[in-house]
């Protein structure tokens, strides 16, 4: 609480230290989790708009938390950002989904799952390394991964950022642009960029179609990937009312609570089984 007056640097001092401290104690514990394995991804299905068969799915990260229970990416991946942890971390889900596409691949299943990686991660110099020592001990078939990318990864679209996307390409990976219309992108960056897809925020779907603002976006952005030739996901797809609107103005893939909210490996196995019989 802003309270003017009375929130002396003086009396804030011992609250900031309490954050720090705790701040501190957390990068430790988070630290420690990524070795004890206490990370596990959760993943939700990803339908196709026309006729919701099941394309893939995001693989989404939680902390099995030995006191605290299971932890949502909002409560660590901040600390895991600032600490630098992000990159273990984001190691740790790239390994981890790609041994499970690989399970899933050997099964005969035709999915692509598709990866969050921070924009640290990806300006990383051993991040292209890694990719590829996690597709050759996995043994997956890139062209069913996807790595879904942010707008500040990419804001400054320099030569080695776009050489670093054209790498992933050449591997057969696919990549998304997360969050769009969230960040500062400029458009005309935009076609240069070696991606298939964009990802349409949750808060620009949530109040479809009745907020005319979010229509108006919603429209810019499935008018502007039809012209650079990407397709769109919509996320946070949460009624039928939402699906039919985004389909109908050409939206392709959705993904949302309406389908299913992220599951674990065994429970999202079994929610494929039941679709596909
Ligand atoms: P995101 O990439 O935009 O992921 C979509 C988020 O929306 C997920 O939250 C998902 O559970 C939630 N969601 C999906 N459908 C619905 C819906 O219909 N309604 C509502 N209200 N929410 C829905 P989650 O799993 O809590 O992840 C939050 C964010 O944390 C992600 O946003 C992503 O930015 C980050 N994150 C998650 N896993 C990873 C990871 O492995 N690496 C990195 N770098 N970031 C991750
Ligand atoms: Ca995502
Ligand atoms: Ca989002
Ligand atoms: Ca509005």
């Amino acid at each position: 609480a802003k309270d003017q007056g009375r929130n002396t640097y003086h009396y804030f001092k011992p609250e900031m230290d309490v954050h720090a401290l705790e701040r501190l104690m957390l990068e430790n514990a988070l630290r420690r989790a990524i070795e004890r394995n206490e990370l596990v991804l959760h993943y939700q299905p990803q339908v196709a708009a026309d006729d919701a068969r099941v394309l893939g799915c995001e693989a989404l990260v939680r902390w099995q938390h030995p006191e605290l229970g299971m932890l949502q990416p909002v409560q660590f991946i901040g600390v895991a950002e600032e600490s630098g942890l992000i990159v273990a971390l984001g190691e740790w889900v790239l390994e981890t989904a790609c041994r499970q596409l690989a399970a899933w691949q050997a099964a005969g299943r035709e999915l692509v799952v598709a990866v969050n990686i921070s924009a640290l991660q990806f300006r990383h110099g051993g991040f292209f390394d890694s990719v590829r020592r996690i597709l050759r001990d996995t043994g997956v078939d890139p062209r069913h991964l996807e790595l879904e990318l942010t707008e500040s990864a990419l804001m400054q679209p320099t030569p080695e950022v776009l050489a670093r996307m054209q790498q992933l390409r050449d591997l057969g990976i696919m990549l998304a642009l997360d969050d769009f219309g969230t960040g500062y992108s400029s458009l005309s960056y935009l076609k240069r960029l070696p991606i298939r897809r964009l990802k349409l925020d949750r808060s620009f779907v949530k109040d479809l179609p009745d907020d005319a603002e979010d229509v108006a976006i919603a429209m810019a952005t499935l008018s502007l990937a039809r012209d650079l030739g990407m397709d769109v996901v919509a996320e946070g797809v949460e009624n039928e009312v939402q699906w039919r609107f985004l389909a109908q103005h050409g939206c392709q893939v959705m993904q949302g609570y309406l389908f299913s909210r992220p599951l674990p490996a065994d429970a999202w196995e079994r929610w494929l089984a039941e679709r596909q019989g």
